[in-house]
């Protein structure tokens, strides 16, 4: 059993103040696996007050000194490899298969930044005027438990990037991947304050970044419900927000595309992170003319995603992170169910042989109406919803159909029509023939999908000001 009991703050491990335990359940079988003390008001008022007066100095620093911080980080990440990929499998069940990767764009992201800082005009002048890019100051950095690694690592790249000064809130359900993060922080040796990190409550730790006037900014990913809440909160201080919330994405399938390939390149981004994933392509959009051919080939391929141990690199789906997220998946399998649409495959319960652990059967329901709950809300589960269409124009209707526009996939043979497609998606990325990254391109979303980008260049205009300066 592991006892956390400390924060990161003004370069040195402190003794939480907060005095509130909380138990990490490991989620493959429901044993507890690590105590965390909380952090309260005070650890993150202290934890402000070290990256104010760090900011003095570091947002006066050369884009030289910035890149030479976040090779600093991208060492000292990239020596824990493993350790954070372990603790991402133990914590919330995140598939090896998976988490690797994940860890592997984490440190990618440092680079992007590193290419960010050099791309970006910091000045420019013409005439008598000047306008220079000025860091927007003390950051609060607050991050979901599904990939916590890559959300810190993003998130303080482009704010390291544009000079500004972070407290960071990781997730509570990520006490283990933060431990390892915050080794990671010390063996960077990052200057005092820079880089603060207070484990705690959304509801405490979270709710006194956003309400607090010595911050400057957030950067959230999460739900939507919570980020509603942190643009209403922090407008009271005029705080910069970028927000990076749910999804609902949908993967159009052409008529042209090659089912061999279409088929689980469609499955692997529906069940992508055990379906734990704000980019699962959870809508499946295929024509009505090859629609018993489609389902007769979802129903084999499903036969080949085995459930069961994350750390096992065969492992295609783990277990749900909490019981929580075990009811909230079977309640929407039961909601389609009642709504009418066909279990193709899966159902309600658990999967053979796995009793113990928070599992769930991999669900695919046909004859899903894009009305229906469970092709309109986020589900967060393994749980995929194929949509029928008639034209291509129908189909289209249909992804944009959302409140979402996170992600999307357009699966194709003529690459050309692919591009077409994709052009009239909204949605604030598309891939073409499977799920792909570029650590340099934008990531974010549009309508209810957030506010902002991440990523490179984009990341780092997120925590930036301008500032003109004109003579006479
Ligand atoms: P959540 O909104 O419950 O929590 C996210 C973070 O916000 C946590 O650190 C939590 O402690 C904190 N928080 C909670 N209440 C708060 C408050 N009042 N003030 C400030 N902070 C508060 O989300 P979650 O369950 O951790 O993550 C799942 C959600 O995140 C899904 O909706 C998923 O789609 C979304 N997500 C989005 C992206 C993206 O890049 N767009 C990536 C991953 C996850």
């Amino acid at each position: 059993m592991k006892t956390i009991t400390t924060h990161y703050i003004d370069g040195t491990f402190v003794e939480s103040h907060g005095r509130e335990i909380m138990d990490i359940v490991r989620p493959t079988d429901g044993t507890v696996i690590a105590r965390v003390t909380l952090g309260d008001q005070e650890d993150t008022r202290r934890a402000i007050a070290a990256a104010r007066r760090a900011f003095a100095t570091f947002g006066r620093t050369t884009t030289e000194e910035r890149i030479s911080t976040l090779r600093r980080l991208h060492e000292a990440i990239s020596a824990r490899v493993d350790d954070l990929t372990a603790a991402m499998v133990e914590e919330y069940g995140g598939v090896v298969q998976f988490a690797r990767p994940i860890v592997e764009t984490a440190i990618n992201a440092l680079l992007a930044a590193e290419k960010g800082v050099q791309e970006l005009p910091w000045t420019e002048n013409w005439g008598k005027t000047t306008v220079t890019l000025e860091p927007v100051g003390v950051a609060g950095l607050i991050t979901a438990w599904n990939a916590n690694a890559l959300f810190i690592c993003l998130k303080l790249a482009s704010a390291v990037g544009a000079g500004c000064t972070v407290v960071i809130k990781p997730s509570e359900l990520s006490s283990l991947q933060t431990q390892v993060m915050l080794e990671c922080l010390h063996a960077a040796k990052l200057p005092k304050g820079v880089c603060n990190v207070v484990i705690g409550r959304g509801d405490v730790v979270g709710a006194e970044l956003v309400r607090n006037p010595d911050v400057d900014k957030i950067s959230f990913t999460g739900s939507v419900t919570v980020g509603e809440q942190i643009m209403r909160d922090g407008a009271a201080t005029m705080k910069r927000v970028t927000l990076e919330l749910g999804g609902k994405s949908p993967t159009i399938l052409l008529d042209d595309a090659d089912l061999n390939q279409a088929i689980p390149a469609a499955l692997i981004m529906a069940f992508l992170n055990s379906g734990q994933a704000c980019a699962a392509g959870t809508r499946l959009l295929i024509p009505k003319s090859r629609l018993d051919d489609i389902k007769r080939r979802i129903r084999d391929t499903m036969r080949t995603f085995t459930v069961g141990d994350p750390a096992n690199p065969k492992t295609a789906i783990g277990p749900m992170v909490s019981q929580k997220q075990y009811e909230r998946v079977q309640s929407y399998i039961r909601k389609g169910i009642e709504e009418g649409a066909e279990v193709l495959a899966g159902g309600e319960g658990r999967p053979e042989g796995l009793d113990a652990g928070f599992f769930v059967k991999p669900t695919v329901f046909a004859n899903v109406n894009n009305s229906m709950t469970i092709a309109q809300e986020e589900i967060f589960g393994p749980v995929l919803s194929v949509i029928a269409y008639d034209t291509e124009d129908e189909a289209i209707r249909i992804a944009n159909d959302s409140k979402y526009g996170l992600h999307a996939a357009v699966l194709g043979s003529d690459v050309q029509r692919a591009r077409r497609v994709a052009s009239e998606l909204r949605a604030g990325r598309v891939v073409i023939n499977g799920m792909t990254d570029d650590p340099q391109a934008p990531w974010g979303g549009f309508k209810y999908s957030g506010v902002g980008r991440e990523y490179g260049r984009y990341g780092i205009e997120a925590f930036l000001e301008t500032r003109a300066i004109l003579e006479c």
